[in-house]
Parts: structure tokens; C-alpha cells; sequence
């Protein structure tokens, strides 16, 4: 079964841009595009095989800052859009047609924080349903009014508040949404009822409150102000040592460096790579090397360190975290550290997924005393800066 996601963001966003700030899918909250967020959570979901886009004509160069954020091949080319959602929505799908989805959810970028819970449900309900659409009860008393005054008090039960993503198998929706172009009708506010109206049975699956729509500037803020309180700043700090043996190189930072000794280890013993793998299992406070790697498991014989720090970074993505900095100190008299220091940036940059200029590298001798005085051996420090969400807010 093949499920495409199509994220309507070719809408102006009056209200929020009346700010001078663009469109509001593309607004920064909390480090990143709304856009990019909505995208992030199709892309990043096991059951999505494709995601596509639909954008304003003129927006062509701020989807593609957002665009390159993502390596994943399962985003598509973006489609643009029309006057109105409904035409924009039509639009989209007529692109996604090409690869044949069985499955489409249609979801709007104003909702960055939909949850893989929301997407997994709506995925699952149209086992039984050609539509399914994520939804809240209504908790308030409604109230209709007419000049400020009420004329009625509406019952609440059985109402809902439509919500994204909606679902929908992909030939139907297809079908309804070009049976309501042709027929000129273009004032429907959202698919589900399209569905409806093309007699399509669409269910209910009740969504979480997280799930907002960004609609006005201050929303903004808010989304921004919520994500700054739910990323926690981690630290975690690393010390290796290895004692010099026969040999005729050394591993520092992942680089090979001739030497005239190397030193001995289990794994290519690269002080460098251990001290900072520790520091960032320590920075999420999961273990250390050793308990990850036993040096008793043949496996690791010999292994270069830098799968130790890759497995490292997958810990900290595992939990929605990335790493911010690292400084790593270097004490041994010999080898010089300093003309492989931007191989070694570099190398310890691409794993993180940081730039250079965020990876400290420092070395020190000891004025000769001590084991790395004596020229027994080197160690190493590292620290680790790392940010997590945390586990108080949805958002
Ligand atoms: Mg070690």
C-alpha cells in the first residue's frame, strides 16, 4: 500500500504576515520553518512513502530554503497552487496522480505539531472508511448570536472541530475533487467536505489538543515561546586514554595520523572518538562506550571508532534530540594535533551533523610529566552540548 502525504501551503497567511513577516508557513518558531515542522513529520513517519507540496507561485525560492533541510527522497517535487485551498488541493493531487498513491492525507502547513499518533490513526481508520479526518469534540457551550445578542444556545454533543491531516483513498478524493471543479462549486472549506458531498462516508478519529492551526501572529509567538521552553539543554563530558605500542600510526578524530608508535586498543583506538562518544552518551544519560561496545565482543576488533560516535548520534536523533557543540582537549606530547585539526573538524562536523566551527578541537602536552609526560600514552577530553526535547510538553 502506498500513502502519500500533500501539505497544502500555498496560502498567503494575511493574518500572521500583516507582521511584515511572509507567509506564515514559512515563519521561524523555535529554530525552524512551520513549514518545514509539518513536512518533518510526514517525512519522518514509517507509513508515509511520499510527500509533496503544494506552494504559492511566488514562494518558489522560500520552499526550497525549507526544501533542502531534508535529504529524504520521499519529498516530491513541490506543486503550485491555486486561487483558492480547494483549487490549490485539486492541484496537488492531480501531481501526486502520476505515482498512484493508494492513500492520501491531506494536511494543512499551518499545523506543524501533528503527531505521528494523528497520522498513524487517520492511516488506520481508512482500513474501514474511503475518509477518515482527525478531529476534537467540542468542549464549549455554543452560543448563536445575532447584533451581540444570543438567540440560541446550541447542543454541543455530536459536534466536532475538522482538523488535518484528512485521509482519504486516492481515487475517490481525486474523483470528488474534479467532479466539484467542474460543477463550479469552490466553496467548500475543507476535503471532508468534498467527501460529503460526493457521498463519500468519512469518519471521526479524535485527535489531540497539540494538533493547532498557526493563524495569527500571535499564535506565532506563542508556538515559538511553547518550543523554547520544550528544548533542554544537555551537557555530558568524556575522558579516554590508550597507552602507546609498536606501530607506526595513530588514530586521532577519526583521522590517521603517522606516528612513531600507535596505540594499542581493542578498536582502532582513537582516544578522540571515545572521549566524545562518551560525552554525548553522557549528555542523555545512556551508559558509556564500554557498555555499548564491550571490548570482550570479537565484533568490535579493530573497528573504527567513528561507528562508535555514529551510534552515539543515533541515541541522541532516537530522541528527537541534536547535538549543539563539542570541545575535545588532546594531552600528549607527540604527534602535533594542530595541521590535522580541520580534517578532524570536518570528519567529527559530518557525523554530528554540525558545522565545523562547532567542534572544539584543543591539544595540550602535559610539560612532560605524568604518563602522557612520559610518552606512554594519550588521553583525551571531551564535552558535549546536546538539546532534547522535553518530556513535559507535547509540542
Ligand atoms: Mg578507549
Amino acid at each position: 500500500m502506498r500513502i502519500a502525504a500533500l501539505i497544502v501551503a500555498a496560502g498567503r497567511g494575511t493574518r500572521a504576515a500583516a507582521q511584515g513577516s511572509g507567509p506564515k508557513q514559512y515563519a521561524v518558531i523555535g529554530g525552524k520553518t512551520v513549514l518545514g515542522r509539518a513536512i518533518g513529520a510526514f517525512v519522518g513517519h514509517s507509513k508515509i512513502d511520499e510527500v509533496k507540496v503544494v506552494i504559492h507561485a511566488d514562494d518558489a525560492q522560500l520552499y526550497s530554503g525549507v526544501a533542502t533541510e531534508f535529504e529524504s527522497e520521499k519529498l516530491s517535487a513541490p506543486a503550485i497552487g491555486g486561487a483558492t485551498r480547494q483549487a490549490s488541493v485539486l492541484r496537488g493531487l492531480e501531481a501526486l496522480a502520476s505515482s498512484a498513491p493508494d492513500i492520501v492525507l491531506i494536511h494543512d502547513a499551518a499545523r506543524p505539531f501533528v503527531s505521528d499518533k494523528t497520522i498513524a490513526s487517520v492511516i488506520a481508520a481508512l482500513g474501514e472508511r474511503p475518509g477518515a479526518l482527525a478531529a476534537l469534540a467540542v468542549t464549549d457551550t455554543l452560543k448563536r448570536a445575532s447584533d451581540g445578542i444570543i438567540t440560541e444556545t446550541i447542543a454541543r454533543v455530536g459536534l466536532w472541530r475538522a482538523q488535518t491531516p484528512q485521509g482519504f483513498h486516492f481515487g475517490p478524493i481525486l474523483a470528488a475533487h474534479r467532479k466539484a471543479a467542474d460543477a463550479g462549486n469552490d466553496t467548500f472549506t475543507d476535503d471532508a467536505a468534498i467527501a460529503e458531498w460526493a457521498g463519500l462516508d468519512v469518519a471521526i478519529v479524535e485527535d489531540s489538543s497539540g494538533n493547532v492551526k498557526i493563524t495569527t501572529a500571535e499564535d506565532l509567538e506563542v508556538a515559538d515561546q511553547q518550543l523554547a521552553r520544550a528544548i533542554e539543554p544537555r551537557v555530558g563530558t568524556g575522558f579516554d586514554v590508550h597507552r602507546f605500542c609498536e606501530g607506526d600510526h595513530v588514530w586521532l578524530g577519526g583521522i590517521k595520523i603517522p606516528h612513531t608508535h600507535k596505540l594499542e586498543g581493542h578498536s582502532d583506538a582513537d582516544v578522540v572518538l571515545h572521549a566524545l562518544t562518551d560525552a554525548l552518551l553522557g549528555a542523555i544519560g545512556d551508559g558509556d562506550i564500554g557498555q555499548h561496545f564491550p571490548p570482550s565482543d570479537q565484533k568490535w576488533k579493530g573497528a573504527a571508532s567513528k561507528l562508535f560516535l555514529e551510534d552515539a548520534v543515533r541515541r541522541v536523533r532516537e530522541r528527537g534530540g541534536r547535538v549543539g557543540n563539542v570541545d575535545i582537549t588532546v594531552l600528549a606530547e607527540a604527534p602535533r594535533v594542530g595541521p590535522h585539526r580541520p580534517a578532524m573538524q570536518d570528519l567529527i562536523g559530518g557525523v554530528l551533523g554540525i558545522s565545523a566551527d562547532r567542534v572544539g578541537i584543543k591539544a595540550t602536552t602535559t610539560e612532560q610529566m605524568g604518563f602522557t609526560g612520559r610518552r606512554e600514552g594519550i588521553a583525551a577530553m571531551a564535552t558535549a552540548m546536546v538539546f532534547i526535547p522535553s518530556e513535559q510538553t507535547s509540542a
